[in-house]
């Protein structure tokens, strides 16, 4: 990560917070690797605040849950693959899979992949690993 982009995300990460927490907690997120849950917080947060009216939603397949839990959900229809967030627009069907750098697609994941992609040119995947390609992303499809 360059440094100018460290710098962005401080600034956007920290701000709103008193000196004394931002250089705790600034000092603590830089002396780790960015972890996909932390990309994924940042990307619904700003996705609220700066453009809250895009239909954009997460499927919760991912977290850990006891075996009840998780069979009841299986039984009501969570599919293992399904990607961290989906949103639709009047041009296309976007499925966004996140991953912290270095990351891979599983090969559920990759299954989901062919077959949404395989349901025609308006369907989109996009695997994201970090904010600014969130961002990026955006600013390609020009939405
Ligand atoms: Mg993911």
């Amino acid at each position: 990560m360059t440094s100018k982009r460290i710098r962005v995300l401080e600034e956007r990460q920290f701000a709103g917070m008193s000196k004394i927490e931002s250089e705790s907690l600034r000092r603590r997120a830089l002396s780790r690797p960015i972890r996909e849950k932390t990309i994924h917080m940042h990307i619904w947060q700003w996705v609220q605040k700066n453009r809250p009216e895009l239909v954009i939603f997460h499927v919760p397949n991912g977290e850990p849950r006891d075996v009840a839990t998780a069979t009841k959900l299986k039984r009501m229809g969570v599919v293992p693959g399904c990607p961290d967030f989906l949103f639709f627009t009047a041009t296309g069907s976007y499925a966004i899979e996140l991953k912290a750098p270095g990351g891979h697609l599983s090969p559920k994941q990759e299954e989901f992949q062919r077959r949404w992609t395989a349901l025609g040119p308006r369907y989109h995947y996009f695997v994201c690993r970090s904010f600014f390609d969130f961002e990026k992303y955006l600013e390609k499809i020009e939405i």
